[in-house]
């Protein structure tokens, strides 16, 4: 018998951080680990709302992953996974290759959740991997230089579909890159319309009303027009409908509306919710000892209040160190140690300079909480690649 494989599917912040879990731990041929990802980059995820936006280049946000793993100790392999045979544990790539395994990690990410809602997957943009955010930036950017010949208001009014921290997020960085479009492509600033669509009777439904209010306040100060209880019904070529039947014509749609384990997961015939694995205390995906799943595909239930965790990078960067150490453990014969999330806290932008958050109990509001963020974002690039990565791509 050889040495076993390990399979990691997803360069993201769980799939990552697995395998830079594995190469500082496992001994010299214990395993033969090998990653599999879509690019040949990881990309910041919890960045993208800013090179969605245009306020950041979006090269800023990903690292080459040989600036990461050390190639002699991971596999790396550039590849796009189409299904999962787990009763003959193998997995089969865009390309046609298959790859067998022993220990299966699926880190495949999430993908939009549309809830059927008509319209959306052909009409809206969503926010999810480097292309698509440089697609919205462009998309964007096209339409204002369109809008001096063509005078129509629809080439300058985004809507953003979903105002949970995805949107918020998003919105915030747009009414920092509005003044500078309209710069640019010489539109009047006052024509430029950024409306935030939010099905629940308020904005980031469950964070604190006190920072709800204070995001409210300063997001509709800096241009944005909010429209709560109002759930978007359909997407057409002409803009949104909403479920009071109003029409907002709009080019630039954004959906923001939350998301869903990759469909892999679903079609390789694991019981989901919401695309999501309720995996066990040691992220097995249950009936299955050699196969894994972190970050977002991950279902865990928080039990003080019986409801799913969120899916979280914060979440998905604890799971995968975790389960470096379990799959060690295996190998080892060792005992497992249980998965228990360690939440810092929730902090979200509102554009430069203002920020919202809640930092264990304590909230923190403008500046001091938009310093916080640069501290998280920063945070997790060092729990990624280290200093070295920290000096290269710091949010000062
Ligand atoms: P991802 O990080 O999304 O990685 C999935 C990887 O799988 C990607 O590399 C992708 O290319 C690859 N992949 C996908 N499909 C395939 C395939 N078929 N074949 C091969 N490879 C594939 N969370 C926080 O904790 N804090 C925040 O501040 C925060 N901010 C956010 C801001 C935005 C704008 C967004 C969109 C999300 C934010 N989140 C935040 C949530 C967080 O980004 C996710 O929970 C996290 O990225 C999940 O990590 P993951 O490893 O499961 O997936
Ligand atoms: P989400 O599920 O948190 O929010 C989606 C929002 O869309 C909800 O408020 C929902 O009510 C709304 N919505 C759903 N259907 C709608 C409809 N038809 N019309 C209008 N609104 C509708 O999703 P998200 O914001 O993409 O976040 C995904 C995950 O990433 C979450 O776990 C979130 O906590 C995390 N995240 C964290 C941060 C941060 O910590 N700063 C930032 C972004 C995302």
């Amino acid at each position: 018998m050889g040495i076993p494989k390990i399979l990691i599917l997803g360069a993201g912040y769980g799939g990552l951080m697995t395998a830079v879990r594995l190469e500082k731990i496992l001994n010299y041929n214990e395993a033969e680990v090998t990653l599999v990802n879509k690019h040949e980059y990881h990309y910041f995820t919890t960045w993208l709302h800013e090179p969605a936006a245009g306020t950041k280049d979006p090269d800023k946000c990903r690292v080459g992953l040989d600036q990461i793993l050390d190639m002699n100790k991971t596999q790396f392999i550039k590849g796009t996974v189409t299904s999962i045979d787990k009763e003959a544990q193998k997995v089969t790539l865009e390309n046609g290759e298959d790859l067998s395994y022993d220990y299966l990690v699926i880190g495949l990410g999430s993908e939009p959740e549309t809830f059927g809602i008509e319209g959306l997957r052909n009409h809206a943009f969503s926010i999810s991997n480097i292309n698509a955010v440089r697609e919205i930036r462009e998309h964007i950017e096209y339409n204002f230089a369109r809008y001096n010949q063509e005078k129509s208001s629809d080439l300058v009014t985004i809507v953003v579909g979903g105002a949970g921290f995805t949107g918020v997020e998003f919105v915030g960085e747009l009414t920092d890159r509005i003044p500078e479009l309209c710069k640019e492509f010489d539109v009047d600033p006052s024509v430029v319309k950024i409306y935030s669509v939010e099905a629940a009777p308020t904005v980031l439904p469950g964070f604190d009303p006190e920072l709800v209010n204070y995001a409210m306040e300063v997001l509709t100060r800096k241009g944005v027009t909010f429209k709560i209880n109002t759930p978007i019904k359909e997407c057409t070529p002409e803009g949104v409908v909403l479920a009071d039947g109003e029409a907002i014509k709009s080019n630039t749609v954004v959906w923001t509306g939350g998301v869903r384990g990759n469909a892999i997961i679903e079609q390789a015939g694991f019981e989901t919710m919401r695309g999501r694995v309720k995996v066990d205390e040691f992220l097995h995906a249950p009936g299955h000892d050699n196969v894994f799943v972190v970050g977002d595909g991950a279902l865990i239930i928080n039990e003080e209040i019986n409801r799913p965790y969120p899916p979280t990078a914060q979440i998905a960067i604890q799971q995968g160190n975790n389960l470096g150490d379990n799959i060690v453990a295996t190998i080892r014969g060792a005992k497992l140690t249980p998965f228990k999330p360690s939440l810092k806290g929730t902090v979200a932008s509102l554009g430069k300079g203002e920020a919202i958050g809640l930092v264990g109990s304590k909230k923190i509001f403008g500046t001091t909480a938009a310093i916080m963020k640069k501290v998280v974002d920063n945070r997790s690039l060092f729990l990624i690649g280290g200093l070295s990565l920290v000096m290269k791509k710091a949010k000062l």
